[in-house]
């Protein structure tokens, strides 16, 4: 069975030779272990900073030593007695087709309410930083303005449809014209702008929001953030979920500074990370899963198919390859 190790630090955005493809002989499941085949692996953003040798929320992957992030597993063998031979489960794995576990940390993945790639999407982390990043800093009321970054990805298009849920007004920026005209009619977004082919972000956030925006959910930072600054009204919230437009960069740029903005319009801008509200994931999945059973919430997948494809998948990610979750289908 196959294995992709880490094999360079990438200096900007990634390639496929920072990754290296390596068979093993199966691994065999000791007394307690179970086997898990991979099914589905989830590639994301936040991958980039860990193949960086930083201190930070989380270790950085070593050199020579298998990648990891969510996967959807199918439980093949079981010398541990929570767990029975086909069912399937979800966690932070190798990247490996084969890998033992002893089954800590790892979650029963319920077919019956999703399809299997579904847990590592909308009813996984990043329906979840959707909803509690909204629900944590944005507290979004009827009639407000939202707007969000990276709209038409896996976070974003979850951010603007309970945006319309909530009753707001919800603008999506996304990266080509195909992404926009997709969040307006197959998610409800009211307005949509294309940064690629926007000349002033500043003016076509301000065209598109009337009244101001009162939420921005940041995805990507950078120059995208600065414009939506230029248009935030009193006691605007401001979302820090991500910064993407950053992620390659070797040092880091400067830009117009904000905290004149933010003292003038008394704004909050605050950081999240999904990983500090394990606590409230239960309430969260309720309703999101409820949403969905309802009709109010729907979700796209872009599956790549094959387990080698996992490098070619997560550097599509800085290409805006995807719309909604990125997922590989092994
Ligand atoms: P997405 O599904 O949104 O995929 C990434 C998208 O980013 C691409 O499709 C692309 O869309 C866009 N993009 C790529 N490069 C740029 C750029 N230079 N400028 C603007 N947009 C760009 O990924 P996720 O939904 O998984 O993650 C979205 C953000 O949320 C990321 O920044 C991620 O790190 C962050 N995140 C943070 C968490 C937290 O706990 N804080 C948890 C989960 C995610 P386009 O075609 O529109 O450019």
């Amino acid at each position: 069975s196959k294995t992709i190790l880490f094999k360079n630090r990438p200096k900007g955005k990634p390639a496929t030779s920072d990754f290296e493809i390596i068979s093993e002989e199966d691994p065999k499941p000791a007394e307690g272990e179970i086997l898990l085949e991979a099914k589905y692996i989830s590639v994301d953003p936040y991958l980039r900073g860990r193949m960086r040798d930083e201190k930070s929320y989380i270790p950085p992957f070593e050199l020579g030593k298998p990648l990891e992030s969510m996967v959807v597993a199918e439980v093949v063998e079981s010398n541990n007695s929570n767990f029975e031979k086909g069912e399937y489960v979800s966690g932070m794995l190798q990247w490996k087709q084969l890998q033992t576990s002893n089954g800590q940390g790892l979650n029963k993945v319920h077919k019956e309410l999703a399809p299997p790639s579904a847990f590592l999407g909308v009813l996984g982390l990043t329906g979840l930083t959707a909803y509690l990043g909204l629900d944590k800093i944005g507290k979004l009321k009827e009639g407000e303005t939202l707007v969000v970054s990276g709209a038409a990805g896996a976070v974003g298009s979850i951010v603007g449809q309970i945006g319309k849920i909530k009753g707001c007004r919800v603008v999506g920026i996304a990266g080509s014209d195909e992404k926009v005209d997709h969040i307006k009619e197959k998610f409800g977004f009211d307005e949509g702008i294309n940064y690629n082919t926007t000349k002033s972000m500043k003016k076509a956030i301000s065209e598109a929001c009337p009244d101001g925006v009162d939420v921005y959910f940041d995805n990507v930072g950078g120059e995208i953030l600065d414009a939506v600054l230029q248009n935030v009204n009193k006691d605007a919230r401001i979302i820090n979920c991500g910064a993407i437009s950053l992620y390659n960069e070797t040092e880091v740029p400067t830009g117009p500074r904000p905290e004149g903005i933010l003292i003038k319009k008394t704004a909050l801008m605050q950081g999240f990370l999904i990983r500090d509200h394990a606590k409230d994931f239960g309430t969260a999945l309720k309703q999101l899963g409820a949403w969905l059973q309802e009709g109010k919430l729907k979700y796209d997948e872009t599956v790549v198919e094959g387990f080698e494809k996992l490098p070619e998948a997560f550097i599509g990610l800085f290409e805006g390859k995807n719309t909604g979750k990125m997922v590989v289908k092994v």
